[in-house]
């Protein structure tokens, strides 16, 4: 009889790729066939309608309840067109993930009847159920009202059979209760701030859109061998396991050849997310074995998120279709690469200028330069605010292990950058400048390079780098919603483009020349933000050292990292902003920690099971083999047997060993689960779940993977790493 672990090998083994057919041979022709585009719109609205919908995508305006229906009506013939029978607002609760709540459009009317119903309040506002989402306390539970509002600016889709509206979530009392909301406001606030800032050097610019193009990493498990890991199926990663005799040090599978199984499993999902208008482009084998990327074309922040929210899930649904499961966790295999999500980001005018790349001449080259050097200092001030807003448990694993970027939030800029920056630090005059300074200036500002050459060989220990004609922030968790870290990002920017009008304008207005002024401003920043930027190696113990000098934060653990979010500073910050208020800040720092908590509350409970019922039991098992065997020994050899079996011996010993001590560390971590539990104080619990619960889990990783050396293969009852990562 096979055991457990090798019938879920002999599943997996099994294992035919499923057929996939291409809708057509052509993308164009299916891409974006399931969304209810501006396009379909245009097409099907009335024109009033359609440009009353128009002006609430571009300026905000809001939408009048009779022309809600007319959008109303039309989306659902458009949507009943496409076979859906059901409807849902769609949204992004705290918890991280997306939540829906579908309705049927079917509606029963008098005489046994029915018809397909679905009007303009249906479209605009809906009231999910929404007791058990997370709300840090905003909302009573028993009260348990929150909203749902029609996002215009991210248009509805249809999956299967339901159409799916995306929408923000708010309570009655007004704080949003989603990632959507604060997201749209941080927007908001960068687009203001920077379209004030882009008046100097142009004044057609009427908008400034932030734009995301997000790179997602995921791994790849046979379903067979999820189901065979309780650890993977409870916590989303293999708490214990020892280091295959092989992992990525071969570096074979980054870029190689994709396996048939899983090429079908990216068809699928391809064809999926084109027909929904996701702009999905790339897709190839990452570092570790197993693990896989897909990136899309990049687009205006709010849709990209929306669109990465439901590539995730995507992912999900259609692995299962092929006998996978998805693992989006940020460090699912202790021994190779974790996976993370790469957020590039940068600022487009209404007159369809990247602010982030370098232009053709000293004026556009003197406008990059700004919003270039502006957001440098932004990081620098908010670094530990930026840190904040990447911190899970997951991601802890990951940050700092010599693989993601480190904790120690820093920019890299390239030489060629860093070059003109200390130009600039060095040239720029106090007081009044004189012409040829100015035509000395401007003559080297405008020779920055379009293509900038040492971008092409980034710095990939960063976690904040240049690449060219963007930012890309590399730090963000694989499983995140990105609105997090970008809600982050696009407020700090906007806060310290707005005092660098106020400087700049105050120059100004004392009469300084414009250039002048801005150059001074820039020369200032430069100096004071110097100490965030680094060109060298982010994974070294070096770096480590060297920030500590420079006096940067290297925040560890997510419940030391969440702290600055109650920080006065922080709250005014995102206050002023109109992001966040101080209410909405409490509660999203109360469940981030609470959210902490949990997932460590599982892992530990994990732990214990994996101890006391699958290892410590097969270690008996093989004890049992063993003591059988010796005394086998002595019927035939007697004293003789001491010798002869000295092997058999010396295991069934150390096996005792680990035995104890993974019992007595599995009792002591239950023994500080149980004191932390009693802790009422979130900030007190989420530390002692941090420095009193997680180390014994590596002390008792450390005794199963010894014992996992020990005893028979036949009896080890958990598919090995080698076996997660290699079987196909
Ligand atoms: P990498 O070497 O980091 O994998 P890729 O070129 O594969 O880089 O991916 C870069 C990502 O950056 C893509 O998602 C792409 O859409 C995005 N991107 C490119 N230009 C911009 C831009 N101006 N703003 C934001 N994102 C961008
Ligand atoms: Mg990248």
């Amino acid at each position: 009889m096979p055991t457990y672990r090798f019938k879920a090998l002999e599943d997996v083994l099994a294992r035919e790729p499923k057929k996939v057919e291409f809708p057509s041979n052509r993308a164009s022709n299916y891409y974006a066939t399931n969304v209810f585009s501006q396009e379909v719109m245009r097409e099907y609205l009335p024109k009033e309608a359609y440009t009353s919908v128009m002006a609430s995508i571009t300026d905000g305006k809001k939408l009048d309840r009779a022309i809600a229906s007319q959008i109303a009506s039309t989306m659902k013939d458009w949507a009943l067109s496409k076979g859906a029978t059901h409807y849902t607002h769609w949204f992004q609760p705290l918890t991280g993930a997306t939540a829906e709540k579908h309705d049927s459009f079917f509606s029963p009317i008098s005489g046994g009847r029915a018809i397909e119903k679905f009007d303009g309040d249906n479209l605009i506002q809906q009231e999910p159920d929404a007791s058990s989402f997370p709300n840090g306390g905003i909302r009573n539970t028993f009260e348990a009202r929150g909203y749902t509002a029609w996002d215009p600016t991210s248009p509805a889709f249809v999956i299967g059979n339901t159409l799916c509206i995306p929408t923000v979530f708010i309570a009655y009392t007004g704080e949003a209760l989603d990632y959507k909301m604060p997201l749209l406001k941080a927007l908001n606030a960068i687009d203001k701030a920077a379209t004030d800032v882009c008046q100097y050097f142009d004044k057609e610019v009427t908008k400034v859109n932030a734009n995301l193009g997000w790179e997602q990493e995921y791994f790849l498990i046979d379903k067979a061998l999820f189901n065979a890991r309780p650890d993977i199926m409870m916590t989303g990663r293999a708490l214990v396991g020892h280091n295959p005799a092989k992992g990525q040090q071969l570096d074979d599978h980054y870029f190689g050849s994709i396996p048939e199984r899983v090429a079908a499993f990216m068809r699928e999902y391809e064809i999926e997310a084109l027909q929904l208008g996701i702009p999905v482009t790339t897709k190839h084998n990452e570092v570790a074995p197993n693990q896989f990327e897909c990136a899309p074309m990049f687009e205006e922040t709010n849709l990209a998120n929306d669109h990465n929210l439901l590539l995730m899930d995507l992912l999900g649904k259609v692995a299962i279709k092929h006998n996978f499961r998805v693992l989006l966790h940020e460090k699912p295999y202790g021994s190779v690469n974790g996976s993370g999500k790469h957020n590039n980001w940068s600022l487009a005018t209404s007159t369809g200028v990247n602010l982030l790349a370098p232009g053709k001449n000293p004026k556009t080259n003197l406008q990059f330069l700004t919003f270039f050097i502006n957001t440098i200092k932004a990081i620098y001030d908010n670094a530990d605010i930026l840190r904040a807003s990447i911190a899970s448990a997951g991601n802890d694993h990951r940050l700092g292990a010599n693989e993601a970027p480190p904790a120690i939030i820093s920019v890299f800029i390239g030489s060629q950058l860093t070059q003109m920056l200390d130009n600039i630090e060095k040239n720029v005059k106090a007081g009044k400048m004189t012409p040829e300074d100015k035509t000395e200036l401007k003559m080297s500002i405008g020779k920055i390079p379009q293509i900038l050459l040492d971008n092409t060989d980034r710095n990939r220990t960063s976690p904040f780098a240049f690449t060219g004609n963007k930012f890309e922030f590399r730090a963000v968790g694989s499983s995140a919603n990105c609105g997090k870290s970008l809600i982050t990002l696009n407020s700090i920017v906007a806060k310290q483009l707005i005092e660098f009008k106020k400087t700049v304008d105050a120059k100004i207005d004392k009469g300084q020349r414009k250039d002048e002024a801005i150059l001074q401003e820039l020369q200032k920043l430069i100096k004071e933000s110097k100490s965030i930027r680094f060109e060298g190696n982010g994974y070294s113990q070096e770096w480590v050292e060297e920030a500590k000098k420079r006096g940067l934060s290297n925040l560890k653990d997510t419940p030391r990292a969440l702290k600055i979010m109650t920080q006065k500073e922080t709250k005014k910050l995102f206050e002023e902003l109109g992001v966040f208020s101080e209410i909405e800040m409490d509660a999203r720092y109360e469940i981030d920690m609470e959210d902490y908590i949990l997932k460590l509350q599982i892992e530990a409970r994990t732990f214990g099971d994996l101890a006391r019922n699958h290892i410590i039991p097969a270690a008996i098992k093989y004890q049992n083999v063993l003591i059988k065997n010796i005394k086998g020994m002595n019927d035939i050899f007697g004293k003789e047997a001491l010798k002869i079996a000295a092997p058999q011996l010396q295991i069934l010993k150390e096996i005792s060993e680990h035995v104890i001590h993974l019992k007595e560390n599995s009792d002591k971590m239950l023994d500080e689960r149980k004191k932390a539990n009693k802790i009422d104080n979130f900030e007190n619990k989420a530390l002692a779940y941090c420095d009193k619960v997680k180390p014994y889990f590596s002390e008792i990783k450390y005794h199963s993977d010894k014992l996992e050396l020990l005893i028979d293969d036949e009896l080890w009852p958990l598919p090995k790493l080698r076996e997660l990562l290699f079987t196909r």
